[in-house]
């Protein structure tokens, strides 16, 4: 068959599938597969797909209309400039959480006269998006970057030796106390987690794509979600220099109950909510006195 056919007959079958996209995860798909970009493809649009690889787009497809998401079949996936290796073990990285990054940076201009962190802590770091992007986006110098998961801090450390930046993340298993983790002396001048935050009975209504096949134990966050987030505030205060900050991503119901929650400890000098831009409550931030 020819590439240009095979994308034609895959994007009538993903749509029938009930894709959103079916063009572009064809497109992907078919790129994937002879190993060149998605916007490479118009060139080789006349190309004969062999049958070695003719069997190979048909695993992939298999993989994709059985719901595994397209960036773990890719093995990749973007976050803000960054492009990360990513597998079943961590969540993919979500724009979302990309907006956490612009909150860092808004402090760093506004509170700290631009002047990057020395050492920063991330929480549950999962494929070390944030703390990568931290770092290369010279807002952090350093950070140590927790997670329960061996297989989610594999992960994470491909990442950092790809992108060069060993010397400036240390990746450490933690238990369930992760504050545990930290030497007694450890403080940092900022701490970000996207934590798990899903209330158990959101789990169970996620779409097929997350609850079948992203990390459970990086998205269920208890009863109401705020295991973590409880934890979270509750440690980090002990943890952070003075005038240090805390940015945590929540869920989009989890806006007035986090807020309470941090005002009511007055180690906190200010707490605030952010929405994302589907205008849902999404981040709360935090800084100490
Ligand atoms: N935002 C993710 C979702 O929609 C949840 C991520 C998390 O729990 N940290 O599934």
């Amino acid at each position: 068959m020819i590439c240009r056919a095979a994308v034609d007959s895959l994007t009538t079958e993903l749509g029938a599938a009930g894709f959103e996209s079916p063009r572009i995860e064809a497109e992907r798909l078919v790129a994937m597969t002879l190993g060149v970009r998605r916007h490479e493809l118009y060139v080789h649009s006349e190309i004969r797909i062999e049958p070695a690889e003719a069997t190979r787009l048909s695993s992939l497809v298999r993989r994709r209309v059985a719901g595994e998401p397209l960036q773990y079949i890719e093995g990749s996936a973007p976050f803000r400039e960054l492009e990360l290796s990513v597998n079943s073990a961590v969540l993919v990285p979500r724009p979302e959480t990309e907006q956490l990054v612009d909150h860092v940076a808004s402090w760093i201009q506004s509170k700290r006269g631009g002047l990057r962190v020395e050492c920063a802590l991330d929480v549950g770091t999962g494929s070390g998006a944030l703390a990568l992007a931290l770092i290369s986006e010279h807002l952090v110098r350093s950070i140590v970057a927790v997670d329960l998961s061996e297989s989610a801090l594999g992960v994470a450390a491909s990442n950092v030796r790809a992108l060069g930046l060993t010397g400036r993340i240390q990746l450490r298993q933690c238990g369930a106390d992760f504050w545990a983790e930290l030497g007694p002396d450890e403080r940092f001048g900022l701490i970000v987690s996207n934590p798990p935050y899903v209330t158990d009975a959101e789990l169970e209504c996620l779409p097929d794509e997350v609850r079948c096949h992203e990390p459970r134990a990086a998205l269920a966050g208890g009863p109401d979600g705020l295991d973590i987030i409880r934890q979270l505030s509750a440690g980090a205060p002990d943890r952070l220099e003075p005038a240090g900050a805390l940015f945590v991503e929540i869920g989009a119901e989890q806006g007035s109950a986090v807020y309470s929650l941090l005002k009511a400890d007055d180690r906190w000098s200010e707490v605030r909510v952010y929405k994302d831009l589907c205008e849902r409550d999404r981040f709360a931030v935090a800084v100490r006195r």
